[in-house]
């Protein structure tokens, strides 16, 4: 089970989820995954941000919060007679963060693996004072960080690829024996370790993939997601205000959606559950009796939507390599994507127009001029390109489902559904899975682009 932030924000969350466990405890054997307190990350990172460029007073201010927050939960949670011994562990912590931003503030550097180690107080601050929930009524509890779990990485910082086969013998090795003693593992989500011990980190969002490994490592039965939604929707219910819960979707779709989603579940964290054929169920903790969405590996049936959901994504931007000597050039391509690989930039969309003259890729904001910068050094000067183009502040507006696949006619209703709202679409791909469809317009354009297709595919109430 994964507890993600927004259903362990407050001291009376967290004893609702401790309730939660309390009726699988019996019959269950369960690992909970623990995500960091509500905006806990964006907050770290931020306070990051501002002690590399030096100004410490706001980087402290930021952190004080951060600290208070967890600090003031800790009597609210704990049984009597533990709040003394919780507190200390957590100032314990609460000081090595102090001198964690105090260092990156010193240096005016903060590298990925020092911004690692900075992220994961969030969930190592939060993850004992969940198990200490638990543990007031009656649970008996133990807290893992990701490495401890036995999850290792290898050392891609910020967004770290776990090492399979050691991670699953690690991770039976430390859990079986605690299932034995009716111990319940709480698991830091996001986190893991390099063999040599340095912290890592899964990505953005990534608890949901630690709670997938555990899955797959342990031969779980079911994953469940538990957030503040009843599941997974047919669109953002924040954007679209008459966005439905589906009740099943295959693992495809999921991925698809996930993907392009970007916050409501990492991108990789059903790769695993999806390959052992483990049932994911979305579900939401304020309301556990709603059945939530199932993830398996069941196709759609006839007579289901064409579309199932639409999902935004952010702060993305095209970078677009062009040249009228590209023209049936081979290999160009190639070394597009090698470049911008061997960069660690990672591309979400592509197209490619038919005169060849042009090559665009999709990628985060945040990796717009290192693509582009690369992507100079490798290919300027050559003869076939002349030009490297780039637009930040875009969105992806994927459009999902299984049904899609052989339906002529989809992506005609989803350009002239966009289009009768003035919406100007800047780029265009169709994943070869046929499950999806994404276009890329403005960052202003996005929710009104959602709403145009929810809309015409009838997704609403
Ligand atoms: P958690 O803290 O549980 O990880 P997140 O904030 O990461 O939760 O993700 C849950 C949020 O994702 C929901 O509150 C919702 O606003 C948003 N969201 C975006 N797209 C969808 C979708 N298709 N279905 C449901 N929720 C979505
Ligand atoms: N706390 C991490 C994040 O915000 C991981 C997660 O929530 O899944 O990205
Ligand atoms: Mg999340």
């Amino acid at each position: 089970m994964k507890f993600g932030g927004s259903s362990i924000a407050t001291a009376s969350k967290m004893k609702n989820v401790a309730r939660i466990l309390q009726r699988y405890a019996p019959s269950d054997r369960i690992v909970v995954v623990v995500s960091a307190l509500g905006d806990t990350t964006d907050h770290l990172v931020e306070t990051g941000e501002l002690a590399r460029r030096g100004e410490l007073g706001k980087a402290r201010k930021l952190l004080y919060k951060v600290q208070s927050t967890h600090r003031k939960i800790v009597p609210a949670v704990a049984g009597r007679g533990r709040v003394k011994e919780l507190l200390a562990q957590i100032e314990h912590l609460n000081s090595e963060l102090d001198r964690t931003v105090e260092g990156i503030a010193h240096l005016r550097e903060l590298t990925p693996r020092s911004r690692d180690y900075l992220l994961s107080f969030g969930e190592r601050l939060a993850t004992p004072i969940l198990a200490e929930a638990a543990a007031t009524l009656g649970l008996k509890v133990r807290v893992f960080t990701g490495g401890e779990a036995g999850i290792t990485t290898d050392d891609m910082f910020g967004e770290a690829k776990p090492l399979l086969e050691v991670s699953s013998h690690q991770i039976r090795q430390r859990v079986n024996p605690l299932w034995n003693r009716k111990i319940i593992p709480f698991v830091t989500g996001f986190i893991a370790s390099t063999v040599d011990g340095s912290v890592t980190t899964l990505g953005r969002g990534g608890s949901d993939y630690t709670a997938s490994l555990l899955a797959s490592a342990l031969g779980a039965d079911e994953i469940l997601i538990w957030t503040d939604v009843d599941g997974l929707m047919t669109a953002d219910p924040r954007i679209v205000k008459d966005a439905t819960v589906l009740p099943t979707i295959s693992f495809g779709e999921a991925l698809e959606l996930s993907f392009f989603g970007a916050k409501m579940m990492h991108p990789r964290a059903l790769q695993p559950a999806a390959q052992k054929k483990i049932p994911v169920r979305i579900k939401n903790s304020s309301r556990p009796k709603e059945t939530g969405t199932l993830v398996s590996t069941r196709e759609s049936q006839n007579g289901e939507k064409v579309v199932k959901a639409v999902s935004l994504i952010r702060d993305v931007g095209i970078v677009t390599v062009s040249g009228t000597g590209m023209m049936g050039a081979p290999g160009v391509a190639a070394k597009v994507f090698q470049t911008l690989g061997s960069n660690n930039v990672n591309v979400m969309m592509i197209s490619q127009g038919s005169s060849e003259a042009t090559i665009s890729c999709v990628v985060a904001n945040r990796e717009v001029d290192r693509a582009v910068r690369a992507l100079q050094l490798a290919l300027m000067g050559q003869g076939f390109v002349e030009k490297i183009a780039e637009e930040k502040d875009c969105c992806v507006v994927a459009v999902v489902g299984s049904g899609m696949k052989g339906t002529p006619g989809v992506a005609a209703r989803i350009f002239s559904a966009v289009g009768k709202r003035k919406v100007n679409v800047r780029m265009v791909a169709q994943g070869s899975s046929e499950y999806n469809v994404s276009l890329v317009v403005s960052h202003t354009d996005g929710p009104e682009a959602v709403r145009a297709i929810h809309e015409e595919f009838g997704l609403g109430k």
